[in-house]
């Protein structure tokens, strides 16, 4: 019997934020495994430039290769159409040994967008969620997510809500930096730096 977090993102490309969360909340909300999930066509990132699927996965496999807590799901990737939350969840469940537990990890400020995810209720009936609480960033009242979801959801987040250091880190920022020609060294793993300069990612403008 195993708790297994769940961490989607774009990991475009993944960085040691994503890491540093994912191993404190792994430790704190005591889970087994942390699932890296990328996501192959987030649905609120539509515009956004990806670098390919299978370079943001060989990426996040560098990055997560010396941590025998972490590993990858490349459920998303091999799923034709946009990368549904809900559909994940129960792909994965279905997949899942009888006795395993299933928990999703999300960032503070998407626990506010939840109710606009696709079939949100549905969601956060199915799945506990632990949300990455920031210090300075309180999670507010979570008044939308109450009126959406109900009081037994609310006190679910704060129950299980993991305290994390506030990293300035983020995707959009390096993609910048490699685009500026400045250093992204101790941002990203050493070995996903290298393999961005190898395959020379995210020097063209993004759309
Ligand atoms: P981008 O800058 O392209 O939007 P990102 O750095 O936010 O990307 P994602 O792959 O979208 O990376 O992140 C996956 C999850 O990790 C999301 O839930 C996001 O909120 C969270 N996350 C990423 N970086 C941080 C950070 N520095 N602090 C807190 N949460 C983060």
């Amino acid at each position: 019997m195993a708790n297994i977090g769940l961490f989607g993102g774009s990991f475009n490309p993944v960085h040691m934020g994503h890491l540093i969360l994912a191993e404190i909340a792994r430790t704190e909300a005591k889970l087994d495994q942390m699932l890296f999930v990328p996501a192959k066509e987030p649905p609120h990132k539509i515009m956004r430039r990806l670098a390919p699927a299978e370079d943001r996965l060989r990426m996040t496999e560098l990055a997560v290769e010396d941590n025998d807590y972490f590993q990858i799901s490349e459920i998303e990737l091999k799923r034709e159409g946009p990368s549904y939350t809900l559909l994940t969840v129960r792909e994965l469940r279905d997949r899942l040994e009888t006795g395993d537990n299933l928990f999703l990890v999300v960032g503070a400020d998407s626990v506010h967008e939840m109710p606009d995810w696709w079939h949100a209720k549905e969601l956060v009936r199915e799945i506990p969620i632990i949300a990455l609480r920031r210090p300075g960033y309180p999670m507010g009242n979570l008044e939308k997510v109450r009126a959406e979801f109900g009081d037994e959801a609310v006190e679910q987040i704060q129950e299980l809500a993991v305290e994390t250091p506030l990293l300035q880190i983020s995707s959009t920022d390096i993609r910048k930096r490699i685009r500026t020609g400045r250093t992204i060294r101790y941002l990203v793993p050493d070995k996903v730096r290298a393999f961005i300069l190898e395959n020379q990612l995210y020097k063209e403008a993004e759309i």
